[in-house]
């Protein structure tokens, strides 16, 4: 017997995924998984989030037919899953408000959560001033100075921005100082992870409240169109948006699902299997087992691991991993605010990049849902910097 197979229940997506934590972590993992499995199917409690998703974030956000481009391109049609038009404009307050009531439910006193490009920060901050819970925000110094304003969002909302200087000062390492803190202040702390990405139970977890991405997206292909879609693109950091986006399609064959990863983060597209951040995971490191240094213009996928799920289904198959360069996203991303009047966050824009190569290959009555995982004013300065060293 493999040593995977003893461990099957928690959280293995073939032989990715599980939990490689010291004990004193497991414990307190397990428990948030006990707590999660019990309240997953609760009436209560998912009447309570779907009352949030609703009041609060916005939804159900549109599928919104992108005509203009469609006409340009000529093949394809294109529909927008508009993640953009959640509050704080991006899918992650999805996962932090299920999250967040998870933990309240548990008697939490306190949030922590790690940061990238600081969507998941804003997302978490919001959540936690909603149900009036302190929060501890860990992200990379290097981040917090190119993400400067949703640090200063964060702190609007009432929580403490923790710069972390160690290492390269990026996600990784906010992700390693986080961990520290759950283990130190333990029993009165909830970990609230931003992706698809840690030990059991978070990957599923993550999977669960993000799923209501697809749940939407079917229901409004089907009225749209009457049939299913030909592929769902998504861009894929640590996985989240692509997984919700995927979850509803995985059994329906026909679908294709298509994550798309930054060329200078390939984590799937070049990763090895290996332990990564407590889970076993594609991750980009190098002969010597060092980590290989990742520099994607969209901090939000700038990380070397990926969720585990996404590693199994690009390791069966039902997944389809490709990249999209910085310069292809920064080129989508102008496209799409000039052709559609939609500003699309840099992350999202590797998707897009990848839907109009996709569109072009595919015929007119073939039908492909981007997700638009978040808009990007966030991102205008940093655009503006590019676009004006480029010229
Ligand atoms: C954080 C973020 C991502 C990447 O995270 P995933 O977990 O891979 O979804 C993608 N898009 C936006 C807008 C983000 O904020």
């Amino acid at each position: 017997m493999s040593k995977f197979e003893s461990t099957a229940e928690k959280g293995y997506f073939g032989e990715f995924g599980g939990s490689f934590v010291p004990d004193e972590l497991k414990v307190i993992l397990d428990s948030i998984g006990e707590q999660f499995n019990k309240y997953k199917g609760d009436k209560e409690f998912l009447e309570e989030y779907r009352y949030y998703l609703k009041e609060y974030v916005g939804r159900e956000n549109p599928l919104t037919f992108a005509k203009n481009l469609t006409d340009k391109i000529g093949g394809a049609k294109i529909y927008l899953k508009r993640e953009d038009l959640n509050h704080t404009g991006a899918h992650k307050i999805n996962n932090a408000l299920g999250q967040i009531l998870l933990a309240k439910r548990m008697g939490a006193k306190r949030i922590i959560a790690e940061t990238g490009a600081g969507q998941h920060g804003v997302a978490t901050a919001t959540a936690s001033a909603m149900v009036g819970l302190p929060c501890t925000i860990y992200m990379g110094k290097v981040d917090t100075e190119r993400q400067a304003l949703n640090v200063f969002r964060m702190q609007l909302l009432g929580a403490e921005v923790v710069a972390v200087e160690k290492g390269r000062g990026r996600l990784k390492e906010a992700v390693d100082e986080a961990f520290e803190d759950l283990v130190k202040n333990q029993g009165d702390t909830f970990y609230l992870i931003g992706s698809a990405v840690g030990p059991y139970p978070y990957p599923e977890m993550v999977k669960y409240f993000q799923s209501v991405i697809s749940l939407e997206s079917k229901k409004q292909i089907l009225e749209k169109e009457g049939k299913l879609p030909t592929a769902i693109v998504a861009c894929t950091g640590g996985g989240s948006n692509a997984i919700g986006a995927f979850a509803h399609y995985l059994e329906d064959k026909e679908v294709r699902l298509i994550g798309v990863e930054p060329a200078e983060a390939p984590s799937i597209s070049e990763g090895v299997p290996a332990v990564f951040h407590g889970y076993k995971s594609l991750t980009l490191f190098d002969e010597n087992g060092k980590l290989k240094p990742t520099n994607s213009i969209a901090a939000g996928l700038d990380y070397q691991g990926v969720g585990p799920e996404h590693s199994y289904l690009h390791s069966t198959g039902r997944g389809e991993y490709v990249t999209a360069t910085g310069q292809e996203a920064l080129e989508a991303f102008q496209e799409l605010s000039k052709v559609e009047g939609i500003i699309p966050a840099l992350e999202s824009s590797h998707a897009i990049a990848h839907g109009i190569k996709l569109a072009k290959e595919l015929n007119k009555d073939d039908v492909i849902i981007i997700n638009l995982s978040g808009r990007g004013d966030k991102d205008v300065n940093q655009v503006y910097e590019m676009l004006n060293k480029e010229a």
